[in-house]
């Protein structure tokens, strides 16, 4: 029991009066209509599509509240063990229909809208994504929790509330402008907790004194203090009771709205000075993907989230009063890359300075604790952060760092005596000059497993990156989970025909919650009725994105012509540039045929979207070639429907959600060895998509589920990557014959002002062609040809699409989570009684 907890004899008058939320239409339509006249202080004469939204999510929130409360209780009077996902990056998209349709009330949303005058297509559209994070990696953890749920795992995400997330992308004259994402104008499904809040310290200073037992007794004092308040945001499970949470700290000034004293004394500007500068915190999502830039406010955030986290866990194990040996069995921590590795050394703080744990029993409750998710080889994205700094933003942690290294450095010692380059490289300091701490090495060395994330990758970081590690702590605590997907939004909802046309041929939705049901449907793969219709909602989706290009691009494309789809961020191992000189080269090529010989080509329409980081200089330039060469090549009477190039301006969640169902090829083209899984990969496939793409992260293991002949593999391997750059450098290194065409259209001006695009160039021509574009293009132009080809024979195409889709089953992060579960987390689902 709780202190709050109403006495026994009131409990009945309480629960007489429970509410439920609404039962059906007509009680939908009554829950709308209130929220409209009271929460939205509307009426009937002033109700427009965002209020029928507002209000359709207010009601639809009263019910994930509800189950969210019954959830809680559940796992509480279960004790069992919990797990939190801390990721910096939570990539939602929007929240109505997904929360309709894993409620499964969408149907009686849809006809209450009608009754009470809206289309819920509109309403559904009035909604702004809820976009904290980047790319891949937000998104996997937005996944996560949509299965975490769905599949009845006790699970918290902890996060950050910011204020602005990812920047909106506007195209102006070919460049890409950022524009500041506001969106909390307005947010019906967060719940404001202001009795939840911890303060946070930072700045200050240690002193120790040794206490009469002889054991040292560090103090943190002085410094400055940022309060965290909680918001709560319900993550409901598909088809289950169980509604999650996910809880995101805002920052506020801890001293209140502000200093009185100063405004007393006339100084008003000073006195919000201070509660500006603490809501700065948690006021802007850092917009690199993939790139680390040792910024002092990102590690503010970072300890502002860690610190509040790790508190309301603590204290949450704390009700239970078990000892603190017991931690690990009620509490598991994922780390979702080094972004909240602080949480080892703030845990470790707590039980030795705090809880006055021995130095040993603590590290073994921290390291039982956390587990840590590597994202990245990719030697510009791994995080460090300098002493200096560290020293003056958290003194305490510092310390707390060294000694952790020491202990660590000691037992390599002890294994491998008289290495000491070993215990340089493995070192959580390098010593550079400033010295700076490697916090892979910190979330390794604070974790009882670490994971990659892909089959190809999981296997690069033990081979490269992590190496010693292997050896200082053997092969075990190294693991791999294959990256998924949630296909209750990435099919039920991205795609609700195929959906639909599915469960027509597996006999129920149930292969939303069992993936690998869709190996049901290849026995209808030579089924004509089945084909047709199969066909014709590739079209249709088709249609609905060329009407979306027309919108926003003004550009006329053929719905019947071959789409060609890259959507992901912008960036150099990417290759978007890659893409783009082959896209140059199918217009030269164009252009030098004949009328006649012109018309035997397959008409194709190149789509690419995604965001640059904003400091990304040479991003930036691949966004304004493709924005060029669409220019020119969109205006080519010779050219017309045969090839067109459009960019969509603002690559995000709901975007995606179009587009991956429309897309007939996608492409996953990363230099062999460099992208970690892809996880867009996956939902292009289960939507029917074909792929082109490289021997690169999850790809390989799509081919081998999906069979070789159903994707387009091209490229130079991971393991020759290396000797292929050290050839560039040191042998000799020609440009590719097609691509210097290219490059010569390109320099002639073809496409505006040739210096806009030499970085482009002169990065392959001239600076050792990092990312292999030149090696690989023969190879990419190569398997274009054989895509071009493939697609003319519809029949042939459609086969490929169904075994596709069929043979998707393990890409689910259902199964992801499940193996997460079993081999790191060591929790349960807790069983769901009907109540
Ligand atoms: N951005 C958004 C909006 C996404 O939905 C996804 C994944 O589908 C990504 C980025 C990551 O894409 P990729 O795996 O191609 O890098």
């Amino acid at each position: 029991t709780v202190e709050a907890s109403i006495p026994e004899p009131q409990r009945k008058a309480w629960l007489e009066h429970q509410t439920h939320g609404f039962k059906d239409k007509d009680g939908f339509e009554k829950e709308v209509v209130r929220h409209v006249e009271t929460t939205l202080a509307r009426s009937l004469y002033n109700c427009d599509e965002q209020a029928a939204y507002s209000a359709c999510s207010l009601a639809f929130r009263d019910r994930l509240i509800l189950e969210w409360n019954r959830t809680q209780q559940r796992q509480t009077f279960a004790d069992s063990k919990r797990v939190y996902y801390l990721s910096l990056e939570f990539l939602m998209g929007r929240a109505l229909d997904n929360a309709m349709l894993n409620i499964g009330q969408k149907d009686v949303a849809k006809a209450g809208l009608a009754d009470l005058g809206f289309r819920i297509e509109d309403v559904i559209e009035q909604e702004h994504d809820a976009a904290l994070g980047n790319g891949g990696l937000g998104r996997l953890a937005a996944c996560f929790l949509d299965s975490l749920a769905s599949l009845n795992y006790p699970a918290w995400g902890y996060g950050l509330r910011y204020r602005y997330g990812i920047f909106k992308q506007e195209i102006i004259d070919g460049y890409q402008v950022e524009v500041p994402d506001y969106w909390l104008d307005f947010n019906p499904w967060e719940f404001p907790r202001h009795d939840v809040t911890v303060d946070i310290q930072f700045y200050g200073h240690v002193t120790k004194r040794t206490d009469d037992n002889g054991k040292t007794i560090a103090t943190w004092e002085g410094g400055e203090i940022v309060k965290a308040v909680a918001y709560d945001v319900p993550i409901p499970g598909y088809a289950t009771p169980s509604t999650n949470n996910l809880r995101l700290w805002s920052s506020k000034a801890a001293s209140g709205e502000f200093d009185f004293q100063k405004f007393n004394s006339g100084d008003y500007e000073n006195s919000v000075a201070d509660q500006q500068r603490a809501e700065t915190i948690s006021a802007v999502l850092y917009p690199n993907d993939n790139l680390d830039r040792g910024k002092e406010l990102r590690l503010k955030q970072q300890y502002f989230w860690v610190a509040a986290s790790l508190y309301d866990i603590v204290r949450r194990f704390k009700k239970s009063k078990r000892a603190w040996k017991e931690f690990p069995d009620q509490v598991a921590i994922q780390l979702n890359d080094t972004h909240p590795t602080l949480a080892v050394v703030e845990l470790q703080r707590i039980l030795v300075d705090l809880e006055g744990l021995d130095w040993e029993e603590a590290w073994n409750i921290v390291t039982s604790t956390f587990g840590y998710t590597n994202h990245t080889v990719l030697p510009e994205a791994l995080e460090k952060w300098s002493v200096p700094l560290f020293q003056h933003l958290l003194p305490r942690h510092l310390q707390l760092i060294y000694d952790i290294n020491l202990f660590f450095l000691q037992s390599v010692e002890r294994k491998f005596p008289k290495d000491r380059d070993m215990l340089a490289r493995v070192s959580i300091i390098e010593e550079s000059q400033p010295k700076m701490i490697r916090m892979a090495h910190l979330a390794i060395v604070g974790s009882h497993k670490v994971n990659g994330v892909a089959e190809l990758h999981s296997d690069l970081i033990k081979t490269t990156i992590f190496k010693d590690f292997v050896e200082v702590f053997g092969p075990d605590k190294f693991t791999n989970v294959t990256n998924g997907i949630t296909p209750r939004r990435w099919l039920h909802q991205a795609n609700p025909r195929l959906s639909e046309l599915i469960s027509s041929k597996t006999g129920s939705n149930n292969f939303l919650k069992d993936l690998t049901e869709l190996a049901k449907i290849e026995h209808y793969k030579d089924d004509a009725d089945f084909r047709k219709e199969w066909a014709e909602i590739k079209y249709a989706n088709k249609v609905r994105l060329a009407k979306h290009i027309k919108n926003t691009t003004g550009v006329d494309v053929n719905p019947s012509a071959l789409f060609d789809v890259q959507v992901k961020r912008i960036h150099e191992y990417k290759r978007q540039q890659m893409n783009i000189f082959g896209v140059i080269h199918r217009y030269l090529t164009l252009k030098s045929l004949s009328p006649e010989e012109r018309k035997k080509f397959q008409p194709r329409v190149s789509i690419f979207g995604g965001k640059a980081a904003p400091g990304y200089w040479m991003a930036k330039q691949i966004i304004h070639l493709i924005n060029a060469v669409g220019a020119v090549v969109n205006n080519d009477k010779d050219i017309g429907d045969l090839l067109k190039v459009i960019f969509l301006e603002d690559y995000n969640v709901s975007k995606a959600e179009m587009i991956i169902p429309a897309s007939d090829i996608s492409e996953h083209i990363s230099t062999a060895g460099t992208e970690a899984s892809g996880t867009s990969n996956m939902k292009f496939v289960l939507n029917g998509g074909l792929i082109i793409g490289t021997c690169d992260g999850a790809n390989i293991e799509i081919t081998r589920e999906i069979g070789e002949q159903n994707i387009f593999l091209f490229g130079n391997l991971a393991e020759d990557v290396e000797d292929i750059r050290h050839n560039h450098t040191y042998g000799s290194h020609t440009v590719d014959p097609d691509l210097a065409k290219v490059f010569e259209a390109i320099e002639k001006g073809t496409f505006g002002e040739p210096n806009d695009f030499m970085g482009m160039i002169s990065a392959v021509r001239d600076h050792g062609d990092f990312y292999l574009v030149s090696d690989d293009f023969h190879s990419y132009i190569e398997t274009q040809e054989l895509v071009d080809k493939a697609y003319r024979d519809q029949d042939g195409w459609i086969t490929k699409s169904i075994e596709s889709v069929a043979r998707m089953g393990f890409f689910s992060s259902d199964r992801c989570i499940n193996e997460y579960a079993e081999g790191i987390w060591n929790i349960e689902p807790l069983p769901i009684k009907e109540q």
